[in-house]
């Protein structure tokens, strides 16, 4: 496979300041890192004259697991017509799980990743342990290191199986621990971070961690700058069961109460329900805000209401189906048909890679490093196959782009890269 480290490379065409651009070289440093951008380096070029590069994807929130659930989706009939009932299912997978198998399952979804283009992932994390307390979150470790993906793993607290109980179901038994007990394993995992494995937090949800355990975690987030991920208001249930609680508000209130003061180092993930008010507040605060179109179609979850103020990133959440371009034009889609028009939320293709690049970055506290192509940088890198049949007739620089998120595939993805290192398997 193709390494990068320690040269220059001249792709055909660059993704730099939001164009294509041809005659760009990148000197690469030996650990990965982009040293230099000019038309002018010397010394020896690997020319890569059918590559348009564009950064890597960047996943902002994923269950890999959830992936194992493929074939048995259950659509069109009676017996899983909820997410509820989808969600049982999903228990069952998890019942009789090994460490072996866990890490099988997360590795096969990494590596279905990097073919897609996504070199950094967001692995929302609640599948806790096996035998010992935590040990399967070394087996999402293990996958991505050896499927060669940048992994934020988003180590996920789960305390409680609803708003009125004090601890979890028996099927949850593998996700749940109390938040002491938690941040102290949070200690424990940062001796395992390096250059491509690093560490932010999640509350489950407002269901699933009491609003003290949400708020000591957020405290903890704040003092140690990690990133805060929470799913919410995925469902019209969970916002009932929360308004019919002691708390007597809907979940997004319940945040913008208790997680004070609010910050840009929060995420919170699908937001289908959320009032526009709510929304507008945490676009204020520059909240991140990932949405999920294939496993929200997937799970008839529903559209949100975004707007062009929305700080929007991208996630692959059930991993059903694998495709970060789909994920991007699917965004614009929704809101295309939710308001019969096509120019929503300004939404075209660059500001469609600039939130499945960029906005993923900052979401999974990765800005500054993964993202772009600047000097500083990771070289992480996708490239589109500029000789395949669906591209080769619009390759012009002005017509690329647009071409490949609303028209290509993964079938069109040549070569992917995760700090100067090609990837992407054969
Ligand atoms: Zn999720």
């Amino acid at each position: 496979m193709a390494d990068y480290r320690g040269k220059i490379v001249e792709p055909n065409l660059v993704w730099i300041n939001d164009k294509f651009e041809a005659g760009i070289k990148l000197k690469i440093s030996q650990n990965g890192i982009i040293e230099e951008i000019s038309r002018e380096i010397s010394g020896d070029v690997v020319e890569l004259p059918q590559f348009a590069l564009i950064p890597g994807f960047i996943n902002a929130h994923s269950h890999a697991f959830h992936r194992n659930l493929r074939g048995q989706s259950g659509i069109g009939c009676q017996e899983s017509d909820t997410f509820w009932k989808w969600r049982d299912a999903m228990y069952k997978l998890v019942e009789n799980i090994s460490y072996d198998n866990f890490k099988q399952l997360c590795k096969g979804t990494f590596e279905e990743m990097i073919n897609a283009g996504i070199t950094t992932v967001g692995e929302f994390h609640y599948v806790h342990h096996e035998n010992d307390r935590f040990n399967l979150d070394n087996a999402v470790i293990e996958a991505a290191q050896e499927a060669g993906i940048r992994l934020v793993l988003i180590e996920t607290l789960y305390s409680r199986s609803g708003f009125n109980a004090e601890t979890v179901n028996k099927e949850q038994k593998r996700f749940e621990s109390k938040i002491d007990e938690f941040i102290k394993h949070l200690k424990i995992l940062e001796k395992s971070t390096n250059s491509t494995t690093t560490l932010a937090v999640a509350a489950h949800s407002t269901r699933a961690v009491d609003t003290e355990g949400i708020q000591t975690l957020w405290r903890y987030a704040s003092e140690n700058n990690k990133s805060f991920h929470i799913h919410l208001e995925e469902q019209p249930k969970e916002i009932e069961d929360c308004i019919n609680s002691f708390h007597r508000l809907r979940p997004s209130e319940l945040l913008l109460d208790k997680m004070y003061p609010v910050t840009s180092k929060l995420t919170v993930v699908h937001c289908t329900y959320t009032l526009r008010e709510h929304l507008n507040v945490f676009a204020k605060k520059d909240v991140n805000i990932c949405i999920c179109p294939l496993t929200e179609g997937f799970l008839g979850d529903g559209i949100p209401d975004l707007n062009d103020t929305d700080h929007l990133c991208l996630g692959t959440d059930c991993n059903n189906r694998i495709n970060f371009l789909e994920e991007m034009r699917w965004l614009t889609y929704c809101q295309n048909m939710k308001h019969n028009r096509r120019n929503c939320c300004k939404l075209d293709a660059t500001k469609l890679l600039q939130i499945a690049t960029f906005n993923g970055a900052k979401s999974l506290g990765l800005e500054g490093a993964v993202g772009k192509f600047e000097v500083g940088q990771q070289f992480d890198y996708v490239a589109f196959d500029l000789e395949s049949k669906r591209l080769k007739d619009f390759k012009a620089p002005n017509m690329l782009l647009d071409a490949v998120i609303f028209g290509a595939g993964n079938e069109e993805i040549a070569a992917v890269g995760v700090a100067g290192i090609e990837r992407k398997q054969k």
